[in-house]
């Protein structure tokens, strides 16, 4: 390889994951909030299986994958080697995979509506696995996007739990793109205090710092660690 090649100037997946890991202790530091309360989900939607196992090398265990056939190509076999893996589903979820994803995932971030709260507990039922449960809000009211809006909110956490029985312990949302971030995750913070729920999965690559200063507990980062999608990196 020369110097020239524009791979070799690239930083590595490797040096990537500790980058990130340093600014989200740096800005826990910064917020004095203790480092080990934000949890860093990395995005591993669309990477190849190399930088699958680059990730996994440098100790990462929290993965975050946007749809349920990606994800058991990704994970279902690597699973088994891997007690301590820890999958979240963050991308919609129509009401016919619920099964799969119950099966698959520990955590689904994407809650956003009634019918579907039914349907995981149907699937929790049937498969007597229990993942944990985030409610999606969406916090700008876009259209085309998914989430519950802001002032249903209450109501559809409030169902999950005692109508149907899910362990909601949070909310997710993913603010405009071309909004400042940070009134979006106060207005989640809020929602979920008002809701006694703790954990906030909030903060993708352009803003999780952002993410943790406004009270993130998860932030979901994909091309800050993997490179941008579609352009693959060196593995190690
Ligand atoms: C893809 C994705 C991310 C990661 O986005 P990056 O900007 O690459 O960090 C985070 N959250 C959700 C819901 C996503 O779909």
């Amino acid at each position: 390889m020369t110097a020239s090649n524009p791979a070799s100037v690239v930083p590595s997946i490797h040096d990537r994951f500790a980058a990130v890991r340093q600014r989200i202790a740096q800005t826990c530091v910064e917020v004095r909030r203790d480092p080990a309360s934000v949890i860093l989900t990395a995005v591993s939607k669309t990477q190849p299986s190399e930088a699958l196992e680059a990730a996994l090398a440098t100790g990462q265990r929290v993965f975050g994958e946007n749809r349920v056939q990606e994800a058991q190509a990704h994970w279902a076999e690597r699973r088994a080697a891997l007690p301590d893996l820890e999958l979240r589903l963050i991308g919609p979820l129509q009401t016919n995979k619920a099964v799969e994803a119950v099966e698959l995932f520990d955590v689904i971030e994407t809650l956003d509506r009634e019918k579907l709260a039914s349907a995981l507990a149907a699937a929790m039922q049937k498969t007597g696995r229990r993942p944990r449960v985030l409610v999606q809000v969406n916090t700008g009211a876009e259209p085309q996007k998914a989430g519950v809006l802001p002032a249903d909110a209450d109501a559809l956490i409030a169902a999950a739990r005692d109508v149907h029985g899910l362990t909601v312990e949070g909310l997710m949302c993913i603010p405009p793109a071309d909004e400042a971030p940070d009134p979006h995750f106060k207005m989640l913070g809020e929602i979920a205090a008002r809701n006694g729920l703790s954990v906030l999965s909030m903060g993708m690559s352009g803003d999780y710092e952002a993410a943790i200063r406004s009270g993130a507990t998860h932030v979901r980062v994909g091309s800050a660690l993997f490179g941008e999608r579609n352009t693959p990196l060196k593995p190690s």
